[in-house]
């Protein structure tokens, strides 16, 4: 534990069952893989139905870097638990995950939608 470093700094996990929904996937099995500091986060495009973000992060982790992009996917992955379509919530994934190049940094393309 490095008490020097203030930015809080948030677990990151790699979900490892599939047996709930998104909206339920804490009840999932998770790994926690390492830590994760989301260091900006920039809105590129919105409108009524949709907004696109950009987010770079701070990864410390030993795991692959599949298993770290599939842990940033899950990490802003939002889902409403209504049972039914059409409800206008707006729900979020990571549609891109990118490392830069071999360092700790990752982009994320964030992309929302209404439930509609
Ligand atoms: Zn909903």
């Amino acid at each position: 534990m490095n008490h020097i470093d203030k930015q809080p700094r948030a677990q990151l996990t790699v979900r490892k069952t599939f047996k709930y929904n998104d909206a339920y996937s804490q009840l999932d099995e998770w790994e926690e893989i390492g830590t994760v500091r989301q260091l900006n986060i920039r809105t590129i495009s919105k409108d009524e139905e949709s907004a696109k973000a950009h987010a770079l992060v701070s990864v410390q982790s030993k795991a692959s870097a599949e298993d770290i992009k599939s842990a940033l996917r899950d990490m802003f992955r939002r889902a409403c638990r209504c049972e039914h379509d059409c409800c206008g919530h707006f729900q979020s994934y990571a549609s891109r995950v990118r490392r830069a190049g071999k360092s700790s940094l990752y982009f994320v393309t964030i992309y929302s939608n209404r439930n509609i």
